[in-house]
């Protein structure tokens, strides 16, 4: 496989997709959050550093019937530009004669980015067609969209079977590759995962995955009542999944085992009402009355929390521990949140990965304070399941 780091592209034309799959304001369609434009910029830079010429090409929404204004990659050029601090040219389509034209006179150190691949609806179905198309602009193809590596497109995946001596990844997906590494393959002990979010069913195999791989399990979150009712206490209103209530005793009976130490929240923050108006009390999260439901995780549960963090020297986090969007049951997340950075600053490694958690380290203003924040939602959590994400495999295989 080709290392991105060692590969000289004086003088080549790399194709490089990106994901530049970001929210848009819905009247000035100026982007709101410029967090995956950033992150591709070392891997754009060092390909003009080194004299080549760089075609991005992502993604931008859903569209459903091709082209559309409001998906428009234009609406990203003039962000792109200031982060790059250089011209960014762009073309009104991704293949075809104007894209062909563009492409043949771009120059070393130029970067031309090319419209919305969803506008063609052979780009989720993984046509050959239009990923040779997209391969017969450029001499290289670099994948460095981790958040959609988990999707066998055209230009995530098919496109590298054009480029069978030409094909790598970038610095973002190596450092993605490379945190989970550290968490899972070649961690330092104590190593905590905390697993939170709303429900069992949709954590059920990172859990198992998590149940070979780690010392400490912390579980909050709305998954937590689905534990106590399975061993009966009461939930009252708490979300629970009755489907799961075996899963859940087979995950705890798991965890003894293989001697991971499981936390479950003693206790939780509950409210007569799923709103941050609600009356809101603490209580044994196993004595939680019949119209009230568990919203955050309480006191205790967030000293157990906190002090299990503080003393790992490997964290992996994935959902948050509470209703974290009402200000009223924010704290559990947030001191997760402040312990993960804690535990950072005296050295251990933190990777925060999936889409809630993300949001919650940005929303405390942590990000900077952790090892790794994570750029692919999906993504992260299937490769955390240990499945073999097509856009890394079409690279490696
Ligand atoms: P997930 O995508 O599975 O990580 O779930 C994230 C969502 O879980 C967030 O929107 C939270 O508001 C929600 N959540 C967290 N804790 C609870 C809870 N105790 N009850 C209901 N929803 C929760």
């Amino acid at each position: 496989m080709i290392n991105f780091t060692e590969y000289n592209f004086k003088g080549k034309k790399a194709i490089v997709r990106v994901d530049f799959n970001v929210p848009l304001n819905k009247s000035t369609y100026e982007v709101r959050d410029d967090t995956r434009i950033r992150a591709a910029i070392p891997t754009i830079k060092k390909i003009i550093n080194d004299g080549g010429a760089v075609l991005l090409m992502s993604h931008l929404g859903r569209p459903e019937n091709g082209p559309e204004d409001r998906f428009s990659l234009k609406h990203v050029v003039s962000c792109l530009s200031d982060l790059l601090e250089q011209k960014v040219d762009f073309v009104c389509d991704c293949i075809g004669s104007e894209a062909e034209r563009k492409a043949n006179e771009i120059s070393a150190g130029e970067v031309l980015l090319l419209e919305n691949l969803r506008f063609y609806k052979q780009e989720t179905a993984g046509s050959k067609e239009f990923a040779k198309q997209l391969a017969n602009l450029a001499d290289v193809y670099v994948n460095d969209a981790f958040g959609t590596a988990h999707r066998a497109h055209a230009s995530t995946a098919i496109i590298a079977q054009n480029f069978p001596n030409d094909k790598m990844y970038g610095y973002l997906i190596a450092k993605e590759i490379e945190s989970v590494s550290k968490v899972l393959n070649n961690s330092i002990s104590p190593v905590t995962a905390i697993v939170g979010g709303a429900k069992v069913s949709s954590k059920i195999v990172i859990i198992n995955e998590l149940l070979e791989k780690v010392d400490n399990l912390i579980i909050g979150g709305g998954m937590t009542y689905t534990f106590i009712k399975a061993f009966g206490g009461k939930v009252g209103k708490s979300l629970i999944e009755n489907d799961y209530l075996i899963t859940a005793k087979e995950i705890i009976e798991k965890a003894k085992e293989n001697n991971v130490r499981l936390i479950l929240p003693k206790d939780s923050v509950v409210a007569d009402g799923f709103s941050n108006e609600a009356r809101t009390l603490v209580c044994d999260s196993s004595e939680i009355k019949d119209k009230w439901m568990g919203l955050d995780i309480g006191p205790k549960a967030i000293a157990e929390s906190v002090n299990c963090i503080e003393n790992s020297k490997t964290i992996l986090w994935n959902g948050p521990m509470g209703v974290f969007e009402m200000e009223q049951f924010q704290e559990g997340t947030k001191q997760v949140a402040l312990a993960i950075a804690s535990a950072t600053k005296k050295g251990a490694f933190s990777l925060i990965g999936g889409g809630d958690s993300v949001a919650a380290i940005n929303l405390f203003n942590l990000a900077d304070q952790v090892s790794h924040v994570s750029t692919g939602g999906g993504a992260m959590l299937e490769y955390l399941e240990g499945k073999s994400l097509p856009g890394i495999k079409a690279i490696t295989a």
